[in-house]
Formats: structure tokens, C-alpha cells, sequence
């Protein structure tokens, strides 16, 4: 069997539907984290007036990575509230005016930036990778490495999540616009759309608009899962592998939410405020994608869509199923790497029996590894090092594919977090 595996789909639950809209949250929650990283300071105190936009804590250490309001109103409080990865993290309460008031940052016509210019505007704009990595974007450009490639990633492998796609649906020629500035300003010799192979109502409608963008080639890639990770992705898009980042080899690979993050803020100055989240899940009334502020409390959002079929047995999860978090309720506040609010009927865990050496854990993972061997070694140093369980990129495919129940993805996440 090839690494990868066609899973269950059930992102029909909103693929279809209009993109709505939460901009009203009275109160927004701005966790101080980037990256997993707590290590922000904050930059306002109580009392402070804040527009959309203004910076208000910033991020320790070399990657020093802004972190913005994204409304306007009055600092009222420093509270903890809980992030997408279940961790509590200190979070700026501010109170909503209403007003809008927006921070104002220079701008010029997407192609006419220089290559300076553009890493400072996306570094002020505190873009970072919406897929769920949160790493900051700035950096994959600000290289000394000759780049040549961009691969944008459309993938979206994760069953029930469609915020790219509706994103896609919706603002395609800013996408491709953003895509041929940053060809241009970063002297690059190919930009590559990735999307899968059975995507083909997204195909028909990207074929409308490509014809304007000759040096754009988009590339079909396989339909299963994990495909979208980005090693995987630039083997199958490129041909190509590398040690430990694409960037080596002179590749650059943007999430296609990331991309339109930069166009917001090339285009019109807007830090990361704001993104889509998929609101999905069988116990949620009306599914749907939804935009939203960033800090805006996760139980708002749900009500203005219509809430809960039942307030009892539910699971939230934070992002997909296969790589989310499960968490205890919906206290979460949106960061702007939150692409998925998953909410579920509750389950009993299946309960864990003696690993029966199918070797099917070691068959589905992308990044070649002995999920098996990690689970029995994982005390001994000297093994771990041959094993190399950092590679794991938490997909979960062994866990989902193990007959005996085994929590291997978070086993591997456990080895992994003892090794740093
Ligand atoms: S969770 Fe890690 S070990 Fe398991 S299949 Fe995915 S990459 Fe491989
Ligand atoms: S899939 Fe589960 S039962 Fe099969 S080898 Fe891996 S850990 Fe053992």
C-alpha cells in the first residue's frame, strides 16, 4: 500500500453554501501565541484604545512576528482562554465600538513592491501560515537561498473542512492575482497551483480565469489523504525531496488561505484579522463556513448559526478529524490558524488492545515511519534516534487505521514533546 489513504468525506455538509459572516463579537479574546509559542509580550494595558489593525503584543526572540487587534475598542482585560491545541493561553480582552476604526498602513499596487517592501508588509500585517502551522510568512521569503518556486497549496485534505474551497470559489481572481505578484517581485521562475484530482467544480471554475495567467500551472494531485502535507506535496507537484524544509531546494509552499492573507495585506494594508472557519459537524443545526474575527469566542459564532442539535454527547473538535484537537467545550477563541470547528456526536473510545504486528500503521504514514516501533521503543533513547519520530507530522492516519486501537498519533506527539 502507498503512503496516504482515501478516507471518508463529508465535506458536502458545506461545501455548497454562501460564505457568511460573525463581525460583531461585543468582546474579542486575542490569544497571545504564535506558533504555539507563548512567549509574546503584550504591548497595550487596560484602558488602552485599539483600531482594527494596531499591533498589541509581539512575539520574542528572532522571528519577531506582530500579533493585531481585530476591532476597535477599549483593552479591558488579560484573560486566559483556551487555544486550538486545548492549552490555556493568555488572551487580550478588548471591547468592541463597533466603529471599525482601522489602522492605516501604506500600500501600492500588488506588482509594483519590491522584494523589501513585500517582506515588510508581510511581516508588519503578521501574516502567517493559515493551514495550521501558524509560522510566519515573511520568513520563507527573507532568504538568502536563490527561491524559484512557489507551490500554493489548495489541497485541503482534512474531511469536513471546505474554508479553502468556498475561498477559492469566492475570490479566485485574487488568488491568482496574488500568486503572479509574488512570481514577480520574488523573481521566481514557476508558481504552481495544487489542487486534487476530483476537484473538478473548483477546476472548471479556475479554468475560467487561468487563461490571464500564463506563467500559473495548476496540478492535480492525488485524492488521498495526506497528500497535502507539504513533503508529500512537493515530491508529487515537483518531483523533488529534501532534508528538512522545501526552502532548501529553493521551494517556497503557501496554504492558498495564506496566499489571500497576503493579498489582503499587500492590497490594502490589513494585518491578519480575520479568516473563514468551518463551522461543521453532524450536531450542529446549519453547518456552514463562516467569516470571522479573530478572537471572537467560538460559542458566538455557533449561536448566530443556529446552535446545537443537543446541548448533551457532543465532541467539539478544533480543526479536522484526523488532525484537530479534541477539546473539553467550546470556550476556544478563532486564531487565525483555526480553519475548522468540528462538532460531533460524543463516542466511547474504542477500547485499546495488544498491538497485533499488522503492520498497517506502518503502510499509511506519509513520512515513512515505524509508528509500531515508535510505541515500543518510545523509552529508549537510542532507538528513538534511528526511528526519528520527530518527522511524525501528527496526520494521524495510524491512528485511524490501527485495529487494536492504539492512540499511536498522540503516543508519537508524547515521544516527540519528551525529545525536546
Ligand atoms: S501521525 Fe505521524 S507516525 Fe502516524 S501516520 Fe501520521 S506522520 Fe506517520
Ligand atoms: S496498526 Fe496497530 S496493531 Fe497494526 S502494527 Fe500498527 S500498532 Fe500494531
Amino acid at each position: 500500500m502507498k503512503a496516504g489513504l482515501k478516507l471518508f468525506n463529508n465535506k458536502k455538509l458545506t461545501k455548497n453554501k454562501e460564505i457568511i459572516s460573525y463581525k460583531k463579537p461585543k468582546y474579542v479574546y486575542i490569544p497571545l501565541v504564535n506558533q504555539n509559542d507563548t512567549n509574546i509580550t503584550p504591548l497595550v494595558k487596560k484602558g488602552d484604545f485599539v483600531k482594527v489593525g494596531s499591533i498589541v503584543g509581539k512575539r520574542k526572540g528572532n522571528l519577531r512576528i506582530p500579533i493585531h487587534s481585530s476591532v476597535s475598542g477599549k483593552v479591558i482585560d488579560f484573560v486566559e482562554k483556551p487555544y486550538l491545541n486545548g492549552q490555556m493561553v493568555k488572551c487580550i480582552q478588548i471591547e468592541n465600538d463597533f466603529e471599525e476604526t482601522k489602522e492605516k498602513r501604506e500600500v501600492k499596487k500588488l506588482h509594483q513592491y519590491t522584494k523589501e517592501e513585500f517582506v515588510h508588509q508581510l511581516k508588519s500585517c503578521g501574516v502567517i501560515g493559515m493551514g495550521g502551522n501558524g509560522f510566519p510568512t515573511y520568513v520563507k521569503y527573507d532568504q538568502d537561498i536563490p527561491l524559484h518556486t512557489l507551490i500554493v497549496n489548495a489541497t485541503e485534505c482534512e474531511p469536513y473542512i471546505t474554508a479553502d474551497y468556498v475561498l477559492m470559489m469566492n475570490h479566485i481572481e485574487e488568488i491568482l492575482d496574488t500568486m503572479d505578484a509574488i512570481m514577480e517581485i520574488n523573481h521566481l521562475d514557476e508558481v504552481i497551483l495544487a489542487i486534487k484530482k476530483s476537484n473538478q467544480k473548483l477546476w472548471k471554475m479556475i479554468h475560467n480565469y487561468i487563461g490571464t495567467y500564463l506563467k500559473i500551472k495548476v496540478v492535480f494531485v492525488s485524492d488521498k489523504y495526506g497528500i497535502g502535507w507539504e513533503r508529500a506535496l512537493v515530491q508529487e507537484a515537483k518531483h523533488v525531496t529534501y532534508d528538512k524544509y522545501p526552502l532548501e531546494k529553493g521551494i517556497v509552499v503557501n496554504n492558498v488561505s495564506t496566499i489571500y492573507a497576503i493579498y489582503q495585506a499587500l492590497k490594502y494594508g490589513n494585518a491578519l484579522t480575520e479568516r473563514i472557519v468551518t463551522f461543521t459537524g453532524e450536531m450542529l443545526k446549519e453547518p456552514q463556513n463562516v467569516v470571522v474575527k479573530v478572537g471572537t469566542p467560538v460559542s458566538e459564532v455557533i449561536e448566530s448559526i443556529g446552535g446545537y442539535k443537543r446541548n448533551n454527547d457532543i465532541r467539539f473538535v478544533a480543526g479536522g478529524p484526523m488532525m484537530g484537537h479534541t477539546l473539553p467545550n467550546d470556550e476556544l477563541v478563532v486564531s487565525p490558524n483555526l480553519n475548522c470547528v468540528l462538532v460531533l456526536k460524543d463516542w466511547k473510545k474504542v477500547e485499546e488492545r495488544p498491538c497485533i504486528r499488522c503492520g498497517k500503521c506502518v503502510s499509511v504514514c506519509p513520512a515513512k515511519l515505524c509508528p509500531v516501533l515508535i510505541k515500543d521503543y518510545q523509552k529508549n533513547k537510542r532507538r528513538l534516534g534511528e526511528l526519528k519520530p520527530e518527522k511524525c507530522v501528527e496526520c494521524g492516519l495510524c491512528d485511524y487505521i490501527c485495529p487494536a486501537g492504539i492512540p499511536l498519533r498522540e503516543i508519537i506527539h508524547s515521544v516527540k514533546e519528551g525529545l525536546k
